[in-house]
């Protein structure tokens, strides 16, 4: 009897351990399509780091941009690395030999991520910078007691603007959904998809093909969408229709097609028009593969971003009149730079906090129209982003009557 006992309570234990490892895998990891696991974590603490293969890595070369600052807002692209803290941007300058596009950005301010909850997640961080309220984690698009606030997609068509949402993850995931939609949960993706098709967002391009079934399926029919799975069929888009691209049934990672530039360049010729738009762009795996404490995947998708990045500046270089603000919704992974780094230090032991979201504060770097002109603090909110891209379009267009598109928790 004794001795079955003591089976008994090891079962116990080592059942304790893995739900324990799963539950904080399960609130402390950003992400609904990280695999982490108890057995990867404790090999990635227990091997050596190994060497990074950084020869698959194809970094835009380093170039300055001169965008004009004096014209008034008529375009803001948003651009938000998931997870991209201060430090995983030097990493990526110390295996690439160079600065990044976006480090060549002159106005840089530090932005504090906290949510009401604590350490932020990426729901009530897009949340903050798209309706300029903290709220709880996976809160999308209301405040603390699930009441609805106006999102920046909803400002922006009230307008007039064109809207647009391009990501690498699932188009419902977190950052774009609290772009548009009104939701205490971030874990619905069917309706937020709904939402977002109900918004009628312009364009919508990333990965997510699996929610594209049934009633949503149905709502991009009724709502006039265009729907294309493949690169081919992008660039072939018009805009004659509002344009939805689902590239991958899950994320589009790492060398899959169509590249985030890509998809970025596709968006910027649909949504141009006399009478401004609003893009979100988002590098949405850096953090994916941070909570994975995988630095050379995480580096593959940096260059991803970077890249973006270069197309968007590239892009409002030749059309004066846009704001390009390029910013992170929180740090991932704890990255740490080794004193006097070479590339060959950067790898998976940079990572310290077991691919958990920080507190620390992100950059925020700002181009083109006003940008010199949005803060006035070195330090700001994250809802400051909200707050000063608001500010630059209504000195432009005008106030306007607040519309919500869709009621929250429907
Ligand atoms: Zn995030």
């Amino acid at each position: 009897m004794k001795k079955f006992l003591s089976i008994l309570l090891s079962f116990v234990i080592i059942l304790g351990f893995c739900g324990c490892q799963t539950a904080t895998q399960t609130t402390s990891t950003d992400e609904t399509t990280s695999n982490k696991t108890a057995s990867s974590v404790s090999q990635a603490e227990e091997t050596i780091a190994p060497a990074l293969d950084t020869d698959k890595l194809e970094w835009v070369d380093f170039k300055e941009y001169n965008l004009s600052t004096e014209e008034p807002v008529k375009n803001v692209i948003l651009m938000i690395g998931d997870g991209m803290g201060e430090n995983i941007i030097k990493c990526s300058e110390i295996v690439k030999g160079d600065k990044l596009i976006m480090q060549g950005i002159e106005n840089t301010v530090y932005v504090k991520t906290d949510s009401l909850s604590g350490t932020t997640d990426s729901a009530a961080a897009s949340t903050a910078m798209s309706c300029g309220i903290k709220t709880e984690n996976q809160y999308l698009g209301v405040d603390e007691n699930g009441d609805p606030v106006e999102t920046m997609v909803e400002f922006a068509k009230a307008r007039g603007l064109k809207t647009g949402l391009v990501a690498t993850q699932v188009l419902p995931h977190a950052t774009p959904a609290g772009m548009v939609c009104h939701y205490n949960a971030r874990s619905v993706l069917n309706t937020l998809f709904k939402q977002m098709l109900r918004a009628n967002v312009d364009v919508l391009f990333g990965g997510g093909s699996q929610y594209y079934t049934g009633g949503a399926e149905r709502t991009a029919v009724s709502n006039d969408y265009e729907y294309v799975r493949d690169e081919k069929d992008m660039l072939k888009m018009d805009g004659s229709k509002k344009s939805l691209g689902m590239f991958a049934y899950d994320g589009i990672y790492g060398d899959k097609t169509p590249s985030l530039s890509t998809m970025t360049e596709k968006a910027l010729e649909l949504l141009n028009n006399d009478n401004g738009f609003f893009l979100m762009v988002e590098g949405s795996n850096i953090d994916i593969k941070e909570a994975d404490l995988d630095m050379e995947g995480t580096l593959k998708e940096m260059q991803s971003f970077d890249k973006a990045v270069n197309s968007v500046l590239s892009w409002a270089e030749n059309n004066p009149g846009t704001l390009v603000i390029v910013t992170a919704d929180h740090e991932t992974g704890g990255v740490i730079v080794p004193e006097n780094a070479t590339a060959e230090d950067i790898n998976n032991d940079c990572f310290t906090s077991g691919g958990e979201h920080t507190s620390t504060n992100v950059l925020l770097m700002a181009a083109g129209a006003q940008s010199d002109n949005l803060f006035e603090e070195d330090t700001i909110e994250n809802t400051d982003i909200s707050k000063a891209m608001r500010k630059q379009l209504n000195k432009t267009y005008g106030e306007a009557e607040v519309k919500l598109l869709n009621d929250a928790n429907v």
